[in-house]
């Protein structure tokens, strides 16, 4: 296995997983219900330490996650695609938002050569959100405002890789419309479940492209 299959045989548990090697070749692994129940268990634990860490928000945007928040997943800093040793260490783990998520592996991650992101790295020693980005947030009855700031070079990147631009609106659309604002975040949620398997991948794009549609983001 590498380190994406062993990802998603731990993050997305099952008795059988078979995974595609190229198109005419595909292993298949088992799993025994011991396995499986520690795998779960110890995916929980490390959700709820990263959940903790950050406070319930995610790393980029800082949106709340979780049941009162937005959907999230475990985020890898350095993509596991491209540092696979990295895959199961704790500090390269963080919360990520599956908007934040999606971009950043569309953007970012698939581009990436080295350890050297050219947006925030929330992992890095000493790290402080807002000597890159702040953000304000302002909510009435009738009227919803969010508008980010960045204060550097990889903050503006982060504020534009990751489509920030894009919470900002949908942030002033849902807030006046609330039906809109429950559709999205039924979008997100089921973004986030097509993403954490395999086979959701392309339902995870058609709903991202939904989405980007909505809120006119190219
Ligand atoms: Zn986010």
């Amino acid at each position: 296995m590498d380190g994406g299959e062993a990802w998603t045989a731990f993050s997305s548990p099952a008795a059988s997983k078979t995974f595609k090697r190229g198109e005419a070749n595909s292993r298949t692994f088992n799993f025994s219900a011991v396995e499986r129940a520690t795998y779960k268990n110890v995916r929980q634990r490390v959700q709820n330490h990263l959940f903790n860490k950050c406070a319930g928000s995610c790393a980029y945007c800082r949106r709340p996650v979780g049941h009162y928040g937005w959907a999230w997943h475990i985020e890898h800093v350095l993509p596991k695609s491209k540092h696979s040793s990295l895959t199961f260490s704790l500090d390269n783990l963080t919360v990520g938002c599956v908007h934040c998520n999606q971009w950043k592996g569309a953007r970012i991650d698939r581009h990436l050569v080295g350890k050297i992101l050219p947006i925030i790295n929330p992992s890095l020693p000493g790290f402080t959100y807002s000597a890159h980005l702040t953000y304000v947030q302002i909510s009435t009855d009738s009227l919803s405002f969010a508008k980010y700031s960045h204060c550097s070079p990889e903050g503006a990147k982060t504020y534009e890789k990751l489509s920030f631009e894009m919470l900002e609106r949908s942030y002033a659309i849902n807030g006046m419309h609330p039906p809109l604002a429950s559709l999205h975040e039924k979008i997100e949620r089921a973004i986030g479940v097509g993403l954490s398997a395999m086979e959701g991948q392309g339902l995870a794009e058609l709903l991202f492209e939904l989405k980007k549609s909505i809120y006119k983001i190219n």
